[in-house]
């Protein structure tokens, strides 16, 4: 009753461990090896199962194994319906992002891992201007309803992660002021309720955006029809379904 054969660096498990989680929720065990294998991911999970660590933990690792340039757009995008599911999805990347940021890796377990893997998310930050985190994940929330020139900000910090509602981000994307082309990570949270509020379109635009052989990952409660044609149009390389 453990996370002792989940395939994470030692920094990650240090906070796994310090939440005192006990072990992988069932989605958690399914999802990470599928998602880790770089394949598409289809599953039907609602909230409270751990979905968001289910993409999140995958979404660090990929981040860091591509070893992308954040000035040339984040590596990893997850869609969501509304501000709030947003904002917790970013509370939970931010947990890991301040271990990663803090060098001494697995708070608690001791050592950095080594040299090459996770301090490797300091890499770009070299130069970086007075006031920015030295090193670590970096990540932007971006929804409607709020000021622009904030996120605005938190876009020209370069994050690696963008967490967004598919409206705002679009706009953003439209007006030139991020750029998508190197996004190779890309997961709908709560689909079936971004449908149901009207974002297909935008998400097809978001979707179209990014480069074409990236990994998606599509999460829903519910299962309609509508749904599925949805998961099969955007999570279509040969996806693994979790049901
Ligand atoms: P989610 O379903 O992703 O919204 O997660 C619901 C809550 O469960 C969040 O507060 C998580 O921090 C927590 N959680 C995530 N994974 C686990 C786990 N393996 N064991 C216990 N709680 C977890």
């Amino acid at each position: 009753q453990n996370f002792g054969n989940a395939p994470f660096p030692a920094a990650v498990m240090g906070v796994l461990q310090s939440a005192r989680y006990g072990a992988p929720s069932p989605i958690q065990a399914q999802a990470w090896p599928i998602a880790l294998a770089g394949r598409d991911l289809v599953a039907i999970a609602s909230t409270g199962s751990g979905k968001t660590l289910g993409f999140l933990l995958p979404a660090l690792l990929h981040i860091q194994a591509c070893g992308g340039d954040p000035a040339l757009g984040p590596t990893a995008v997850v869609l969501a319906p509304t501000r709030e599911l947003a904002r917790q999805i970013e509370a939970e990347a931010r947990r890991f992002a301040h271990v990663v940021m803090s060098g001494d890796a697995a708070a608690g377990s001791g050592r950095r891992q080594r040299p090459g893997s996770w301090s490797r998310f300091g890499r770009h930050q070299r130069g970086a201007q007075r006031g920015e985190v030295e090193g670590g994940l970096r990540t932007a929330c971006i929804y409607g309803g709020a000021a622009r020139s904030v996120q605005l900000e938190q876009i020209r910090r370069q994050p690696h992660l963008v967490i967004a509602t598919p409206g705002r981000l679009l706009d953003f994307i439209e007006a030139g002021e991020i750029r998508m082309k190197q996004v190779s990570y890309l997961v709908l949270d709560e689909a079936d309720r971004m449908l149901d509020m009207g974002f297909e379109e935008q998400i097809a635009m978001v979707a179209r955006s990014m480069s074409a052989d990236r990994q998606t990952l599509f999460f829903s409660a519910t299962w309609p029809d509508d749904v599925r044609d949805a998961a099969a149009a955007f999570a279509k390389r040969r996806a693994v379904h979790l049901f």
